[in-house]
């Protein structure tokens, strides 16, 4: 079908059937809107990516109405983390004293599809199985887009009263709607543990120490996801020694009850990589477009927190649209997203700062050192920290005075432990590379008030 002309009926056109535009359409058909999804492959996908949701990304679901795409795909419950260091480990449950809801480990193929079948029942939604070639501008207006149809070899158009771009994080058009400065810092190499015993079963495990990080976490109720990180520009050269190389680096970090399956894993070879991205959300305003999910903002993976950021933004942007009766209203329109854009980072911003300025840790050695050692004193250093990394709560100081006290912390245990002249110099090393990974972190969220006096105080620290 070929349309050039202004579509009255197509109120939301979405780019990308993924987590972010799947879960967008479902929850704004909710609202009567006529929509339009064009998804490149409607087939389950087998990747590495989005399979532990955080509790605080269930709880965006559940205030959408959609913890059922949770069910029947064998998604495995998650309590909290293990924190494995050198041959320590702490556990720390996730919060759950006010009826919290816990994470859940999934293969993301087969959640996303739990969403995918949803919104193909939808009388309001259209699915196309197609490649959006080209978004379609009229000066600073998108009015729709090009695509083609899967096996098709004609371009097509629709236009719509506004276009959600949310084609992931390899997005081909953020550049129309963001200045993107996303940032390869790493990749993470996947693996399939399967029929193993981790030492704690329904729990993500983190394992730091001279070797880069791992996390460890349930996927189905047969199998853990490993994923390892690969630092740098270029993924890992999965050649003839690579699995060699494997074994060398990592086999004795694995938990013993795991190393079976992690050596069956290295010689069966299924090796997937993924680049991680560091993304600062940083929109160019056009009319009748938005920028979401990976398109406009990413995060390292390391603490899982993608999926939540993403619904955390499909909930704001469903309930600012809600306001909007007339979607032929442009100023209406306009002002919902731009409210959308201004208040995002109110869901997100913990979620983002705790992501990267961990992964900035857990390369540090006196500061991994001191993460453990802090999160292991319990109580509120544990408590907290892990609310923090749950999504549940968003309380910025809160995070930015655990990130500061944890260095101070190790600084003093450094200075307790060994001959004080000889590391007091080390130990304000530590906190000034604390400072050093947060203020830029820091930074690159939206300002809001308590951000100027945050940066004051760590100044003064340093
Ligand atoms: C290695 C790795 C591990 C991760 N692990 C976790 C984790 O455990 N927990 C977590 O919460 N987050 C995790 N994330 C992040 C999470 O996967 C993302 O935040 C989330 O998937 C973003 O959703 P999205 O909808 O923006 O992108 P996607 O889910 O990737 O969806 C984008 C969709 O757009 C479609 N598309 C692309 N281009 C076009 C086009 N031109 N036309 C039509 N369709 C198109 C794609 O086919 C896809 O379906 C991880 C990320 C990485 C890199």
């Amino acid at each position: 079908m070929s349309n050039n002309g202004v579509n009255n009926k197509i109120d939301v056109l979405i780019v990308g059937a993924g987590i972010a535009g799947a879960t967008l359409a479902a929850n704004l058909a909710k609202t009567g809107k006529n929509i339009v999804v064009i998804e490149r492959d409607l087939s389950e996908r087998d990747v590495i990516i989005g399979e532990l949701l955080q509790p605080g990304g269930v709880q965006k679901l559940g205030e959408m109405g959609f913890t059922s795409f949770i069910d029947h795909i064998d998604a495995q419950p998650v309590y909290g983390y293990d924190i494995l260091f050198e041959d320590r480990d702490y556990l720390i449950p996730y919060p759950n004293k006010n009826g919290e809801p816990c994470g859940f480990g999934f293969r993301n193929g087969a959640f996303l599809q739990n969403i995918r079948k949803h919104i193909l029942t939808q009388r309001n939604i259209r699915v196309i199985e197609g490649t959006v070639t080209r978004l379609i501008e009229d000066g600073d207006t998108i009015t729709g887009v090009s695509y083609k149809r899967k096996l098709a070899a004609d371009e097509e158009s629709l236009n719509a009263h506004l276009t959600v771009v949310t084609d992931g994080p390899l997005s081909k058009f953020r550049e129309k709607l963001s200045k993107p400065a996303n940032k390869i810092n790493g990749y993470f190499l996947g693996l399939l543990l399967k029929n193993c015993k981790m030492p704690f079963p329904n729990h993500g495990h983190l394992v730091m120490g001279d070797h880069p990080p791992m996390v460890i976490y349930p996927v189905t109720s047969t199998s853990w996801r490993v994923l390892i990180d690969f630092k740098g520009e270029k993924p890992p050269r999965l050649g003839r020694d690579f699995r060699k190389f494997l074994m060398d680096e990592f086999e004795q970090a694995i938990p013993e009850s795991a190393r079976p399956a992690f050596i069956a894993a290295v010689e069966e070879g299924k090796f997937k990589t993924f680049p991680n991205h560091r993304l600062p959300a940083s929109p160019i305003k056009k009319e009748r477009a938005v920028l979401l999910g990976d398109a406009l903002n990413m995060r390292h993976p390391l603490t899982g927190g993608g999926m939540t950021a993403a619904f955390n933004d499909v909930l704001r942007l469903s309930n600012n649209l809600k306001s909007v009766s007339d979607f032929s209203n442009i100023r209406q329109l306009g002002k919902a997203i731009q409210k959308f854009y201004e208040t995002r980072h109110l869901g997100t911003q913990t979620t983002n700062i705790l992501a990267d300025g961990l992964y900035g840790v857990v390369y540090n050695p006196d500061l991994r050192k001191a993460f453990f050692e802090y999160v292991s004193r319990g109580d509120k250093y544990a408590e907290e920290t892990c609310s923090l990394l749950a999504g549940l709560n968003k309380d910025k100081k809160l995070l930015l005075n655990h990130f500061i006290a944890m260095a101070r912390y190790g600084a003093q245990l450094k200075i307790n432990a060994e001959k004080p002249g000889v590391v007091v110099a080390e130990s304000i090393t530590m906190v000034k590379d604390a400072v050093g990974i947060i203020t830029p972190l820091l930074l690159s969220e939206k300002p809001d008030p308590g951000n100027k006096l945050m940066l004051e105080a760590l100044n003064r620290i340093v």
